[in-house]
Order: structure tokens, then C-alpha cells, then sequence
């Protein structure tokens, strides 16, 4: 008998790790399953059930038995329904520009399928998602991270420096995973002048649109003007305002050689997202949930002014940039490098969010693989009562370091 060896993984599977957030959040939920007193603050997700309109809806597609494959680009209501969705922040798409996919995260992967050729450069404004640098390197595109200046928010100018003959494409992802940040309407307005400059393609990221904060506001890219509009592919979904991130709908919506070749890639891929998945989505998009929604942002507004506030009052650790969208934020935790924990020094991230786990069971990322190496994620989704006893650890953690208990 030949000697069994394992299949030979192609490169660029090698290259791939598993998804950081993912890691640490299956790290987080196995110690909650095991007993353990952790409050889990690595989620990606609000902590609100989904809306009960599109679990009506689902339900109701199943019984009429509208399962069967839909088309490829999803159903047509759904694709006016996203398209309407859009337009209500001052674009002007139409139904045929929408494909709709498995996730935001799908459209991006098609999106950088379509877009890209091996030896391309995307530019990337640090710090970003982590899936971005993987989806752009799967089409053999490189990711060109711009660093941010004060605020952690990027400069026209420096994305301007980080432009070469290969880039290709701008991403922007306002309001931003990890930092929280909200970029103003001039701001975006001046970032997509350096594409309109320098040829480049848009892929704009609004997957939270509805996680706006406070004075901030939320700008479309493509509602900037019809110019940056035809060079710009937006991002969207139902993942995060509706809370549906399991149901798996989200979109691209693009100028019509973009959007055509999305579909035609999905036709192939996936054939489409779930049907059910997409009369639920419909549901949501289409019922009146404007109280609804406003409760829950408000909600979650209350929760990060608890979280900016208590963090203040933790020794070595810093809120960095305004965290007015989505709902996370970065601190920046070098206050902490030098102090020590049950014997370990901490010189990292990584040291502080491992020590903050298993000394103080409270479990963040840390922020290595969002090109934010000194900083560590906080997600402040989870409900008040919980988000208020992980502040208090984090607190009573971080001075237990400074006094060198
Ligand atoms: N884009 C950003 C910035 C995200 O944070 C996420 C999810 O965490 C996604 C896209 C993916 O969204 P979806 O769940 O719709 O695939």
C-alpha cells in the first residue's frame, strides 16, 4: 500500500490564516461553555436578536415553498429594496446595479475578483478589517496599508504618497471596523479626489451605515457625486443593522460592467444566497423599523459613552481617535508595556489581551492583525449589565498593574 499522505494545500491556502476575530471569539465562547466567568467583548456582531419582520418573512417563504433557486443577482424586489435602501443616503442606483451575495463579505471577495489582477495594488487605510488584506491577496493583488494620522484616520496625502503605477483600488470603510471612526463628508470627499486623480476604482465599505453616534454622520461615497459615483463600488448589508449576521444577505452595488460581472462570478460560486435568506432580509428592509432601529442605536450609544468613559478611569490605557460609528474602539494599551500580571510581563498587545483573559476573564482582540499592533479591539455590543462588570475588571486589571500587585 502507497504510504497515505494528506492532500497538498496550494499556496495560497497556506497563506490564509483563520480569522483572528474568529479565533478569539470560538477562544471566548468554548471558556463560557466550559463555565468559566468570562464576558466575551470579541464580538463582531450587535447583541440585539434580529428584527422579527424577517424571521416572519422567512417563514412565510418557506411555507409557500419559495426555496428553489432564485436569480443569480437575487430576487428583484430585493435588489429595488437594497437599491432603495441606498438612495435614501443620496445615491442614485438603480435595481439592476445591485448583486445581491452571501454577506458583505462575499461581495467583497467578488468585488476583488472582478476588480484585480495579480501584482495590483489595493490601497488600504490602516487600521482595517482584518479580512481585507486576504480577500485582496486571494486574487493575487497585494494590500498597501496607508497609515493614519492623528485620529486614526488616514490623509489624502498619505494615500496619495502610498500611490504607484500598480494601485489599482481605493478601500474606504467609514464607519470603520476596528477603530470605530467616522469619516466627514469633506473627509471622504478628499480621499475619493486622490481616485478621481489617479484613476483609481472605490470600494467603500458601509456594511454599518446605521451604527452612527452623537454629532457624526454617515456619508455615502457614491452619494458624493455621479463622477465618484461610476468609479465606486459600494458594500453593504443587512449583517449589522438588521442583526442578521447569521442569515448571510448583504450586497455590492456597482456601475454596470462591475455589477454584470459580480453576477455572472456568483452564478458560478454560489448561484445565489439562500432564498429564504433573501425574503427575510426583503422583511426587514421593506417593514417600517425606523423606531425600532433608532431605540436600538440609542441603545448602543449609551453603551459606548459607559465604555469611553470607564476606560478613562483605567490606568495605561488610552481611547484612541473618536469611536463615533460601528461599535468598537481601539486603546491603545503601551501605558501598560513594562508592567506585570501573575509573573508575566506585559510588551504587547498581545500580552495585555492574553493576561486580561486569563487573569481578569474579560477577552478583546488584539489589535496585531488589524495593522494596530499597540492597541487591542473593544467590541461594547454586549448588554450594559454585563458591559458594565468587564469595565470594572478591565479597571480593577489594569490598576492592579500600575501599583505592580
Ligand atoms: N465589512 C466589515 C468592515 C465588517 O466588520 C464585516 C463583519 O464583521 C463585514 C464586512 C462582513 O459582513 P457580513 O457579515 O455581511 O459578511
Amino acid at each position: 500500500m502507497p504510504a497515505r499522505t494528506a492532500p497538498r494545500l496550494a499556496a495560497r491556502a497556506a497563506a490564509i490564516p483563520p480569522s483572528a476575530t474568529a479565533a478569539l471569539d470560538a477562544r471566548a465562547k468554548a471558556l463560557i461553555a466550559s463555565g468559566a466567568d468570562v464576558v466575551n467583548l470579541t464580538s463582531g456582531e450587535p447583541a440585539f436578536p434580529t428584527v422579527p419582520e424577517a424571521a416572519r418573512a422567512a417563514r412565510t417563504a418557506i411555507s409557500e415553498g419559495r426555496t428553489t433557486y432564485t436569480p443569480a443577482a437575487g430576487i428583484p424586489e430585493l435588489r429595488q429594496a437594497a437599491a432603495d435602501h441606498l438612495n435614501r443616503h443620496g445615491t442614485a442606483y438603480r435595481s439592476s446595479e445591485l448583486v445581491i451575495t452571501a454577506g458583505a463579505k462575499q461581495a467583497l471577495h467578488h468585488t476583488f475578483t472582478v476588480l484585480l489582477e495579480p501584482g495590483d495594488e489595493v490601497l488600504l487605510p490602516a487600521p482595517y478589517w482584518v479580512s481585507y488584506p486576504h480577500l485582496i491577496a486571494l486574487t493575487g493583488a497585494r494590500a498597501v496599508p496607508v497609515q493614519p494620522g492623528p485620529g486614526l484616520k488616514v490623509t489624502p496625502g498619505a494615500v496619495r504618497a502610498a500611490v504607484t503605477d500598480r494601485s489599482r483600488v481605493l478601500l474606504l470603510n467609514s464607519p470603520a471596523n476596528p477603530s470605530g471612526v467616522v469619516y466627514s463628508r469633506d473627509e471622504l470627499a478628499a480621499l475619493a479626489q486622490v481616485a478621481v486623480d489617479h484613476d483609481l476604482t472605490i470600494v467603500s465599505d458601509e456594511i454599518c451605515d446605521h451604527w452612527v453616534f452623537g454629532r457624526a454622520s454617515f456619508t455615502s461615497v457614491a452619494a458624493l457625486s455621479p463622477e465618484i459615483a461610476e468609479r465606486t463600488v459600494t458594500i453593504g448589508g443587512v449583517s449589522k443593522t438588521y442583526a442578521m449576521t447569521g442569515w448571510r444577505i448583504g450586497w455590492a452595488a456597482a456601475p454596470a460592467p462591475v455589477a454584470d460581472a459580480v453576477t455572472a462570478l456568483q452564478s458560478h460560486t454560489s448561484s445565489a444566497p439562500s432564498s429564504i435568506s433573501q425574503h427575510a432580509a426583503l422583511g426587514a428592509l421593506t417593514a417600517d423599523l425606523r423606531h425600532e432601529l433608532e431605540q436600538r442605536r440609542s441603545e448602543l450609544d449609551r453603551r459606548r459613552r459607559i465604555t469611553v468613559q470607564a476606560l478613562g478611569n483605567a490606568p495605561g490605557i488610552r481611547v484612541d481617535g473618536d469611536p463615533d460609528g460601528a461599535f468598537f474602539l481601539l486603546a491603545d494599551v503601551t501605558g501598560t508595556y513594562g508592567s506585570q500580571s501573575a509573573g508575566r510581563t506585559i510588551t504587547s498587545a498581545a500580552d495585555f489581551a492574553e493576561l486580561l483573559l486569563t487573569q481578569a476573564n474579560v477577552a478583546v482582540v488584539p489589535g496585531a492583525d488589524f495593522a494596530a499592533p499597540h492597541h487591542v479591539r473593544i467590541s461594547y455590543t454586549v448588554p450594559t449589565a454585563q458591559l458594565r462588570d468587564a469595565l470594572d475588571r478591565i479597571t480593577r486589571f489594569t490598576r492592579a498593574l500600575t501599583t505592580g500587585a
